[in-house]
């Protein structure tokens, strides 16, 4: 991209006006065609640069995300349960899934964080891998946003490999 001019750069306002631009059908859309574009785009990122590469898409697409979820949503947090509170209010209210705090050793800055009802998994198939990728790259960049300090996230349970629910492991790197 050095020296192209970008045309894409993520800015809080492609979220839009939903009240002028949805005045009947309202703020949201079903889950199947949310998980038909995220499966799909995942499908073609994959074609053109390998299981990895379209792997680390998802995930810097998700930390990107997560920093400006932060700070458009999320915003100036006093604390860890007063993050831990807010993320649990917006992901619940946005209908993203069940926030919860499994392990904290926040001087370590080592953390379990699991997710009931994940938007991206729950109800697919049982397959042999984890596929949430990008919520991975979601915490990393929330928990990057909050603290200023770069965090390693891996999924660890998922749906998907029959867990029921989504668990991650974070580490400050
Ligand atoms: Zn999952």
């Amino acid at each position: 991209m050095v020296g192209e001019e970008r045309r894409y750069e993520f800015t809080w306002d492609l979220l839009g006006d939903l009240e002028l631009g949805r005045p009947n059908l309202g703020p949201s859309v079903s889950l199947e065609v949310y998980r038909l574009m995220q499966y799909c785009m995942r499908d073609v990122l994959e074609q053109q640069l390998g299981t990895e590469g379209a792997d680390r898409v998802f995930y810097e697409s998700g930390k990107l995300a997560g920093m400006k979820f932060f700070e458009n949503v999320i915003k100036g947090c006093e604390g860890l349960s007063q993050f831990v509170a807010a993320v649990q209010g917006a992901l619940k209210e946005l209908k993203v899934g069940i926030f919860r705090v499994e392990r904290a050793e926040p001087e370590k800055g080592s953390f379990v964080f699991s997710v009931f009802e994940d938007a991206d998994c729950s109800g697919l198939p049982d397959i042999d891998h984890t596929v949430c990728t990008y919520d991975e790259g979601f915490i990393a960049g929330l928990m990057e946003a909050f603290t200023g300090d770069v965090h390693d996230v891996k999924e660890v349970d998922c749906w998907c490999t029959g867990d029921r629910t989504c668990r991650f492991a974070v580490e400050r790197v």
